[in-house]
Formats: structure tokens, C-alpha cells, sequence
């Protein structure tokens, strides 16, 4: 009996656990610390993982933070105040089952930490490219939401930017030719664009991000970060305006964007 007690109350602390990390990430349960593997200038790395299985990775990882960091705490005109906490893990299911969700990486607001799944074994070049691409797009979203919380809420800035500074964008415009699926205003706007678009609408929110940024400058893009309400008084253009100037500047050959 007093096992199947036992039993019944680690599956109920699982669910809770389960459900504490689920959604959004700003509730306001601290999930439980992982042991230290590797400390760097400006990264704490942890992982649940022996740090024989999980060195290498971490060191890849790790690399590809600290070279990137500078350029976007520079880029956002904002000095990270302590080191940024990094949790990786490199079993997918017990990542997801952690996070409560089908994911592969967040940034957790509510806790300040980066949580990302990376495969233990990043030697075919495009994983590899991947997943040190992922850790970069998660660290803008912790400089911009540690900026200003709500960013998290403004979906189209908060990917767009993460999937601009990240250079995730500056890639996939490289291999993109054509731009058949363009989000109208409202998808644009909306958070379930994502849901419904998926690598599409980081995609093109990543574009807009980058045509306000070239049209306008990173000083006003800094100024939407910290105001987004303010967008149409910053930039002296309201927003459907500036969606149709957009949508010109994507008809055009992807060269010249
Ligand atoms: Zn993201």
C-alpha cells in the first residue's frame, strides 16, 4: 500500500511539474537545478546528461553562444546584467515531457533560462548548423524579453526579431526564391499565425522585422523592443501602411532585400 502510495503521488508531482512548464513559460514555478557543466564568460551550462555524453555538445553550443553574443547585446543596446543560465538536454522525450510540450528549445522568462534540446552528436554539418543557429535565436529572445517582458506577447517582434538577429533569416534568404505564401495583415498579426504557418512565419515576421530595421533603422527597432505600441508613432507610418510597404519590398527579386 505504501508503494502504491508513492506511486500515486509521484505521478501526481510529475503532472504538476509537467503542467508548471507547460504553455508560455510565464509561470512562476522554478523547475528544479541542473548540475553545472561548463561555465564560460557569459553562459552557465547545465545539463541533466553524465558530462562525458554531454561535453562535447555543450563545447559546440557554447562556442556558438559566446561568438554571437556581443554582436546582439550590441545590436539591442543592452547590457545582460548576470551570466545567462542554458539547460541542455540531449533526450528529446524527456526534454519535452520537461517542457510539457512539443518543442525543441525556449526561452522560460519566468525563470530567465534558456531550455533547449540539442542531439548528442552534432557531426553532420547542417544538425550541427541547426541547433547552434537555435541557441543563438533563443538568447535574442532572453535579451529582448529581459528588455521588455512584454515582447513575449508581440509574437510577430518576438520571433521575427529572434529569427532576424539570429542570421536564421539572412540564411534562408539565400535558399528562398519565391514568396507565394505571404501572411495577409491580420495573420501577420495574430499569435496563432505560427500554429497555423509554422517555419513560414518566422520566416516572413523575420522579413518585416528586417525591412523595419533597414528602412528604419536598429535605433528604431531598439525603440519598438522597449514600446511596441508605439510602433506607429516611432516610425511616423501606421501599421497597414507599413505592412503594404513591406509586401512591395517582398515582390521584389530576394537579392535585393
Ligand atoms: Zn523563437
Amino acid at each position: 500500500m505504501k508503494w502504491n502510495r508513492f506511486v500515486g503521488a509521484s505521478l501526481i508531482a510529475l503532472l504538476i511539474f509537467a503542467t508548471a512548464c507547460s504553455g508560455d513559460g510565464t509561470d512562476k514555478t522554478a523547475s528544479a537545478e541542473l548540475p553545472l557543466i561548463k561555465e564560460t564568460d557569459h553562459g552557465l551550462f547545465y545539463s541533466p546528461d553524465l558530462p562525458e555524453n554531454v561535453n562535447r555538445v555543450i563545447t559546440i553550443l557554447s562556442e556558438a553562444f559566446e561568438s554571437n553574443y556581443s554582436r546582439i547585446a550590441k545590436l539591442f543596446d543592452y547590457e545582460l546584467s548576470d551570466k545567462t543560465s542554458i539547460y541542455v538536454y540531449t533526450d528529446k522525450s524527456e526534454f519535452q515531457t520537461m517542457m510539457g510540450r512539443a518543442t525543441e528549445g525556449s526561452y522560460v522568462a519566468s525563470e530567465k533560462i534558456i531550455k533547449v534540446y540539442t542531439p548528442a552528436n552534432l557531426d553532420d554539418p547542417e544538425t550541427r548548423e541547426e541547433y547552434t543557429d537555435q541557441i543563438v535565436h533563443e538568447f535574442v529572445h532572453a535579451v529582448i524579453q529581459q528588455i521588455n517582458p512584454s515582447v513575449g506577447r508581440v509574437k510577430w517582434l518576438d520571433e521575427g526579431a529572434a529569427y532576424y538577429a539570429s542570421n536564421q533569416l539572412g540564411k534562408e534568404l539565400q535558399r528562398r526564391a519565391v514568396f507565394f505564401d505571404l501572411p495577409t495583415l491580420e495573420q501577420l498579426k495574430s499569435p496563432d499565425y505560427f500554429d497555423e504557418a509554422g517555419s513560414a512565419a518566422y520566416f516572413y515576421c523575420g522579413t518585416f522585422v528586417q525591412y523595419m530595421a533597414d528602412t528604419y533603422g536598429a535605433d528604431a527597432l531598439n525603440r519598438i523592443v522597449r514600446n511596441p505600441k508605439q510602433i506607429e508613432r516611432i516610425l511616423n507610418n501606421s501599421f497597414e501602411k507599413l505592412y503594404e510597404q513591406w509586401k512591395i519590398q517582398m515582390s521584389k527579386p530576394p537579392s535585393s532585400l
